[in-house]
């Protein structure tokens, strides 16, 4: 199966108000003929969205057949099917290619001992539930390749090192948890779906400039600056994207820049 086509795709990004999921819809959206549905929390969130990407420029200016679509879909509760086809309704979109789930939710990075069931119930709801709930809302738009030549649909999570089960380095909490959570997930999505050619793929962005990134620095008493820039994680979260196929995500090989599934 061929790798996704940057021409003519219609991409979902949830959390794209600020951060990574800003930076991705801006670089989408120059691509020829993408259509970007852009998910902010609230109608606030939305409009800052709105004026940001009227004024987009950088990195690069939209294609010419590019256009984003701000809707608004608050994810601190998964959301139902109904609440998903009230914010994109068919009439916006009726197909998605590549869904990316990207909104996270920070919460203290205490020992695991100690964190507390609200923070545990905040995390796994936004970081793991509602990802699995707007993919069970949207697989009916997810299109089925009929031919081999055609881009398999593709359901990214947006997840972190900090889940990955064999290399705990730093205190997680419940926020580790819930994204080892969205790993299994975004595994089992992916073994489970072979016959629709679904490509399900966790990534790991790389410890970047935004507000998420300055949270997990300040609560491990990180100084100096963090290593990745918007556009540079962008960058190399596109590549894997683009690059993605059943094959390259199956068993124990994950592409580059990945968290590992275990
Ligand atoms: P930001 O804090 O800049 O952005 C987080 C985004 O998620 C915001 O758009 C935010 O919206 C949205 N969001 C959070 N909670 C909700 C909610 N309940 N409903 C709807 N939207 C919500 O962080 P990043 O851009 O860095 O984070 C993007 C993803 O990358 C996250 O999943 C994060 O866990 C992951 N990640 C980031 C790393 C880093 O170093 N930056 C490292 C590893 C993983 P709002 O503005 O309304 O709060």
């Amino acid at each position: 199966m061929t790798s996704t086509s940057p021409t003519n795709t219609v991409y979902l990004v949830t959390g794209a108000n600020r951060g990574l999921g800003l930076g991705l819809v801006k670089a989408l959206l120059a691509r020829p003929q993408a259509t970007v549905i852009a998910t902010a929390r609230n109608d606030e969130t939305a409009a800052g969205l709105r004026q940001d990407l009227s004024q987009t420029t950088t990195p690069t200016p939209v294609a010419n057949g590019s256009r984003a679509e701000v809707v608004v879909l608050d994810l601190s509760t998964a959301p139902t099917p109904e609440q998903v086809l009230a914010a994109i309704p068919l009439t916006l979109v009726d197909r998605v290619d590549v869904l990316i789930s990207n909104a996270g939710r920070m919460v203290p990075m205490l020992p695991i001992a100690d964190a507390a069931a609200p923070d545990l119930r905040a995390a796994f709801e936004t970081n793991a539930i509602a990802p699995l709930a707007l993919f069970q809302a949207l697989r009916p738009r997810l299109s089925t390749p009929s031919r081999q030549d055609q881009a398999p649909p593709k359901v990214i999570m947006v997840s972190s090192s900090v889940g990955c089960i064999t290399q705990q380095e730093a205190p997680g909490g419940a926020y580790g948890a819930s994204k080892a959570a969205l790993n299994w997930i975004t595994r089992a999505l992916h073994n489970e779906n072979e016959s629709a050619g679904l490509v399900a793929v966790a990534l790991h962005p790389g410890w970047v400039r935004t507000r998420a990134g300055e949270h997990a620095a300040s609560e491990w008493g990180f100084e100096g600056e963090l290593p990745e820039t918007v556009e540079g994680s962008v960058r190399g979260m596109l590549e894997v994207i683009d690059g993605a196929t059943r094959e390259n995500v199956s068993g124990n090989l994950t592409p580059p820049g990945t968290t590992k599934p275990d």
